[in-house]
């Protein structure tokens, strides 16, 4: 856990959350600032700054979060119309928390490109 990270003392149940769904290695929680009715984050427990510190041997660790996304899209009864999951890597593509999340954002229509 890296001392001064949000998103460590979420997962760490240090900082509330509205956890949805937790599992082996990653926490689930909803956005704090909703983008789309459907906007959750999904993290791993350990810390990993950005989608550029992921190392190869953590194919696994990243896998299982984008089959949480699946997963949780389906319980929130977006998987038909429609979802979006993003990685924001770093400050020029809008990440301000440098502990990397996947949102799921759905429940409404998606505009392309993104901004
Ligand atoms: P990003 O800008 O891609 O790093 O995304 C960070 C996300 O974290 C933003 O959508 C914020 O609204 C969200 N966020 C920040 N603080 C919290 C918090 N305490 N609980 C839940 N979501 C948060
Ligand atoms: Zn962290």
């Amino acid at each position: 856990m890296a001392a001064d990270c949000l998103f460590c003392k979420v997962a760490a149940g240090a900082i509330p959350a509205e956890i949805v769904k937790q599992g082996e290695g990653w926490v689930a929680f909803r956005d704090i600032n909703p983008q789309a009715p459907t906007h959750i984050l999904v993290i791993p427990r350990e810390h990993i700054a950005t989608l550029n510190d992921v190392p190869d041997e953590k194919a696994e660790l990243l896998g299982r979060l984008f089959l949480a996304a699946k997963q949780i899209a389906a319980d929130e009864g977006i998987a038909e119309s429609g979802y979006r999951t993003v990685f924001n890597c770093n400050a020029g593509a809008g990440q301000s928390v440098f502990h990397v999340h996947i949102h799921l954002l759905g429940g409404r229509a998606m505009g392309w490109p993104p901004g």
